[in-house]
């Protein structure tokens, strides 16, 4: 229901310039933005401007509504709720963005205090009866609803969806205490979320001495601020684990309280649980009887034995390099050496095959531009344009794009602000943030979409460009899949723009762009040395791609168990037990390692907010995904023709179509779950041989 509701400024100008655009083939090149702020909102040169920019959306929505509810029902009427939800959203998601990305304190503050101001707003609207009256008397109308194209008449419903789940059905003081609850969850998403980072503390005396080193130090006291998975000394992961993981009592107090305070929502507004209430409208549609039906199933049809195989192996791995401790910790790397490949896969390098593999599947090229001084945060952020040199030719018979033609952008889709570089107070979370979504304007034009994709990359150095390990790479295909979901969307409406489509659909673009970052006719386009230009070696290549089945059984079955934790915290009020043993039994049951003593993970797992009940979600679009690779691209990663039905059947809609009718398109045949399921256990039994044998 966050997003609900979003806000239009006007179009920064100097985005549609068609001059930066008028020599075709000239990949990066550098072209002048006439704009000043953040974005190019000229509001936004200075923190102060939030306030501008906010009161600004406010205004604009105050009006909205009031021609929401004079307008007869009709098309405009979703029209008008769209441009609504604009006006609110575009200062929304940019204030998101920017309350967690700018290294300025003083704007990361102001946008988060806009943030909680339009949060509310939206809350507010939510429960607006005039507001809700004037959709529902388009939803009453059989013979107008009829008329509706399938999208617009499905923006009516998701819009009717954001009411109901907020309780619009209830009595005005019930009403009002759902307001109060959401707005209380705000603040105490916030507080998780802080807590979920926040160091913990131990006295120096209390650790080994040899240890001490690896941890930061101040006073008589010793801080570990993240699990160290990456040291290669293993007491050191240990220590980190047992320290890291220990309870602090106020974040159990926020998370009990979060829990609480979701199930009182949920029940007031008429669902049997957080969680009836968060799958409504997903794929997965509901959370079952007992257990989760979703993750149920795959344990069905999978073996436990394959993930002990893993431990037993994990094992032998560690008793090998450390005898006396020979404890495994569910902590799961690459079992390559990562600086041996690094070399091969600089920034450029990956770049340049992101943007060889668009062109050959989708006809996408992406150009960067220098941004102008002020509407970036940083110095090093780079914005891509993404133009599609075949829109003229390939899009007259495409409705869906045709606007986009008309307004005479010369193919220009949208804008990625590349947030790449590591930076001081930066979260380390790989990230993709929609700034702008994409929507039919009244005038013909189509808004451009405007994302930020957020990476923790090294900086280069005097020596050698960015360098990239494996990992860094395939995370860099994930984001961009999502990044390109939103350039490529060209749904009429921004309410369904791109990635705001059911959360448990939303990540099948990006986990698809990992089976291409791991495919050796995709991978041998690119890699090349930095210093040399020599390719990466094939051995090297197969090695590369062998390695991310290592553990893979493990890491799916420590997949489930997050899913079904997360589905029972959401499940059933009050809760059996205590969080944490909860956690302890749910991880003993689903995963197969035992819990180690006074530590409570749950207080780390920051998604708990942003996926509350919906953490599955990775498992089900990696399901969806693996079914999509394995039918559609297997064969050849790079045809262009399956490419554009991609783009057509999936990428264009957003969320503007169910999911399944969507994946149906793609797969040209109805799947079933059992399918889809059976398509992601198959993953763990991936042969390489034959793989081998078909990249020929
Ligand atoms: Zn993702």
């Amino acid at each position: 229901s966050s997003r609900t509701l979003q806000p239009v400024s006007p179009p920064a100008p100097g985005f549609n310039r068609a001059e930066k655009l008028s020599q075709p083939g000239t990949e990066f090149t550098f072209c002048i933005v006439f704009v000043k702020g953040l974005f190019g909102v000229s509001e936004l040169s200075t923190p102060a401007g939030f306030q501008m920019v906010q009161e600004k959306a406010l205004k604009e929505t105050e009006e909205l509504v009031e021609q929401a509810c004079v307008t007869p029902p009709g098309p405009q009427t979703v029209k008008i709720f769209d441009k609504l939800s604009d006006s609110l959203c575009r200062v929304a998601d940019l204030a998101d963005f920017v309350k967690v990305a700018h290294p300025d304190p003083a704007f990361r503050h102001a946008a988060e205090d806009t943030c909680m101001t339009i949060g509310t707003m939206v809350e507010k609207l939510n429960t607006n009866i005039e507001l809700c009256t004037s959709l529902k008397h388009l939803l009453d109308n059989k013979e107008i609803m009829d008329s509706l194209d399938p999208e617009t008449r499905r923006v009516a419903e998701l819009f009717m969806f954001d009411f109901e789940i907020s309780g619009i059905h209830l009595d005005e003081e019930k009403r009002k205490r759902v307001v109060q609850l959401n707005v209380q969850l705000l603040d105490l998403n916030n507080d998780f979320l802080l807590g979920t980072n926040l160091p913990n503390k131990i006295a120096k005396k209390s650790m080994l001495e040899n240890l001490t080193h690896w941890f930061s130090m101040s006073g008589d006291y010793i801080y570990v601020n993240g699990l160290h998975a990456d040291s290669p000394d293993d007491l050191v992961r240990e220590a980190a684990y047992k320290i890291f993981l220990y309870p602090n009592p106020e974040q159990l107090h926020c998370l009990d309280q979060l829990l609480a305070c979701r199930n009182q929502l949920a029940h007031l507004v008429g669902y049997e649980s957080f969680a009836h209430r968060a799958l409504r409208g997903t794929m997965a549609k509901d959370p079952g009887n007992n257990n989760f039906w979703f993750t149920d199933h795959i344990i069905n049809r999978t073996s436990f034995c394959r993930t002990e195989k893993d431990f037993k192996m994990m094992e032998e791995m560690k008793t090998k390099l450390n005898p006396r401790n020979s404890v495994v910790c569910p902590i799961f790397r690459y079992n390559i050496e990562p600086s041996l490949y690094s070399p091969f896969f600089s920034l450029g390098a990956c770049m340049e095959g992101l943007n060889l593999l668009f062109r050959q599947l989708l006809g996408v090229t992406l150009h960067a531009e220098q941004p102008e001084e002020g509407e970036v945060w940083s110095e090093d952020i780079r914005k891509l344009v993404i133009t599609n040199p075949f829109l003229k030719c390939c899009l007259i018979t495409d409705v869906l794009l045709w606007q986009a033609v008309v307004h005479e952008t010369d193919g220009l889709l949208g804008y990625i602000y590349c947030d790449f570089f590591h930076r001081p107070d930066k979260p380390n979370q790989d990230c993709h943030f929609t700034i702008r979504g994409g929507r039919l304007l009244e005038n013909g034009e189509y808004q451009l979409p405007v994302v930020v994709l957020m990476l923790s990359l090294p900086h280069p150095t005097k020596s050698s460009p960015t360098l990239l390990t494996p990992g860094m790479m395939e995370n860099l295909f994930h984001e961009m899949g999502h990044a390109m979901h939103s350039m490529l969307g060209r749904t009429r409406y921004q309410h369904v723009t791109g990635t705001r489509c059911p959360t448990d659909f939303a990540e099948v673009p990006s986990i698809l762009m990992e089976y291409f970052a791991s495919d050796y006719r995709v991978v041998n386009q690119f890699a090349r040395h930095y210093q040399t230009g020599q390719p990466l070696p094939q051995n090297m290549i197969t090695r590369l791609c062998e390695s991310k089945k290592v553990c893979a059984a493990a890491d799916l079955q420590l997949q489930i168990f997050y899913s079904v934790l997360d589905q029972i915290y959401h499940g059933q009020h009050p809760l059996p037990e205590s969080t944490t043993n909860i956690l302890k039994e749910t991880q003993e049951k689903f995963y197969g390692l035992p819990h180690v003593p006074h530590t409570a993970w749950q207080l780390r797992f920051s998604h708990l907010v942003g996926y509350g009940a919906k953490y599955y979600s990775y498992l089900m679009s990696r399901a969806v995904a693996s079914m999509i690779w394995n039918k559609c691209f297997l064969k050849d990663p790079l045809n262009r023709a399956v490419g554009e039905r991609y783009r057509k059947e999936m990428l264009a809609h957003g969320g503007g179509k169910v999911p399944m009718i969507m994946v149906e398109g793609m797969l040209q045949e109805r799947p079933s779950m059992d399918d889809f399921v059976d398509a992601l256990v198959l993953d763990l039994d991936f042969n390489f041989e034959t793989f081998f044998m078909d990249s020929k």
